[in-house]
């Protein structure tokens, strides 16, 4: 699978092997049955589901490993070259230059680089993990278990998420963040502290309002050290701090950026008609919310697919708005737009749950789905067309 072919000329190229990638060649594929695709892919696995690394594949014994394939590598005419990194484009040749110096020509180009973690201080250790890829989650079913520590950096979804399904297999976590309470950037106050609680309920060790500045091996532990001068001991440490999107090869070749991704159209198209850019990286204009960038799945899925029908020939609008979410203990939380809680708000309690809704200027900017079974198009179409503030209550249907 991982040979070239053509005297290195391909139709489509795929920069980047992640989940817009995955979804692209699917994409592809629904409009071309035939043209040769390459996927040049840091990444030593197909393409796959990033967000199961940090949930169901703890918490749900039916669900493994082989599951969370995209599906990209049963596809025809596909060839992936592994464990290779992109060093830059040269668009006036239409060719990419890999890490070997071998040159590729496509006709084509995608560009799906999504995000790079943010790191921490300290020397490499197998037993710190900035937790993204797959193989991350397999070192961390090694690491884990057996009463044994990990400490968590980052009270972000990645930390939070595995924190929570940690605890849940046998593992003592112990997660340290900035914020004083757990949640506090993105949820009202009444809700962070249903959120916190459950984390404390769970067994979770919470270390809040403090950096983790470095780490050092000192023997068979891992020691973090904090702002405020105390260390937490542990035999693993987990990093979760965030990602910043990888434009350096686009901006690099002159390609048109805007805010802090690759500007793209409609189509998810570059202002160089031969390159398209889709999922973490792209910079796009959003049909309800307007032009933004996104780091999440339902966006990777949906932008995934659509480029690459877009890139075959399709020509079709991108007007899919996202959602995010995260599931922890027995929590379920869905999202659209902005969560932001220095805007104002209107609560909507219902039996088991609440919806927030987000105003800034007076206008609907974001809803969030707390513990509550919605239809996420009417969310969409409230965000879309919304009523007046003192009408938001009762707005949405439970399912
Ligand atoms: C553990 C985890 C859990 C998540 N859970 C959720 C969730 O619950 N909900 C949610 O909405 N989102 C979640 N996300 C975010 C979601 O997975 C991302 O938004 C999505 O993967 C973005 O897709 P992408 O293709 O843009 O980037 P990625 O999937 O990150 O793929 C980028 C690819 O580009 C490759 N690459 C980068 N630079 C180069 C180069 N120069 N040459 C070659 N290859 C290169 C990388 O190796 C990688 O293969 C989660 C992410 C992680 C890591």
């Amino acid at each position: 699978m991982s040979h070239l072919t053509n005297n290195n000329t391909y139709e489509y190229v795929i920069i980047g092997g992640g989940m817009v990638a995955g979804y692209a060649v699917n994409g592809i594929r629904k409009e071309d049955a035939d043209g040769e695709i390459l996927v040049v892919s840091k990444d030593a696995d197909v393409p796959y589901e990033r967000p199961a690394l940090s949930k169901k594949l703890w918490l749900d014994d039916e669900f493994t490993e082989e599951n969370i394939k995209i599906g990209a590598e049963g596809q025809s005419n596909v060839t992936f070259r592994f464990n290779t990194t992109v060093n830059k484009i040269n668009r006036e040749n239409k060719s990419i230059q890999l890490g070997d110096d071998t040159i590729v020509y496509y006709d084509k180009l995608l560009l799906a680089t999504g995000g790079e973690p943010m790191t921490l201080d300290g020397p490499d250790d197998p037993h710190v993990i900035v937790f993204r890829d797959w193989s991350d989650y397999r070192k961390l079913r090694q690491f884990s278990g057996n009463n044994k520590h990990v400490v968590i950096i980052g009270g972000g979804y990645i930390g939070s998420e595995l924190a929570a399904a940690l605890v849940q297999n046998d593992t003592q976590v112990t997660m340290v963040y900035l914020e004083n309470t757990l949640g506090e950037n993105q949820f009202p106050e009444a809700i962070t502290a249903e959120y916190e609680d459950a984390f404390k309920k769970g067994g979770v060790n919470l270390v809040s309002g403090k950096k983790a500045e470095s780490y050092q091996r000192d023997g068979d532990h891992l020691v973090v050290a904090l702002d405020d001068g105390s260390q937490i001991t542990g035999d693993t440490i987990v990093i979760g701090l965030g990602v910043s999107p990888r434009i350096a090869l686009a901006k690099a070749s002159g390609l048109k950026l805007e805010g802090d991704g690759i500007a793209v159209d409609e189509y998810l198209q570059t202002n160089d008609p031969a390159i398209w850019a889709a999922g973490d990286i792209a910079y796009y204009p959003d049909k309800i919310l307007g032009k933004q960038r996104i780091e999440h799945v339902d966006h990777a899925r949906n932008s995934g697919e659509q480029v690459g029908r877009n890139m075959a020939g399709a020509h079709v609008d991108y007007t899919h708005t996202p959602y995010f979410y995260s599931n922890i203990f027995s929590i379920a939380w869905q999202a659209i737009g902005t969560l932001d809680p220095s805007l104002p708000q209107v609560f909507d309690k219902r039996e088991n749950g609440t919806i927030v809704y987000f105003l800034k200027e007076n206008r609907l900017a974001g809803v969030l789905i707390w513990n509550v079974t919605v239809d996420l198009d009417d969310v969409r179409n409230l965000l879309e067309n919304p009523p007046a503030k003192d009408d938001l209550v009762g707005s949405i249907k439970e399912k």
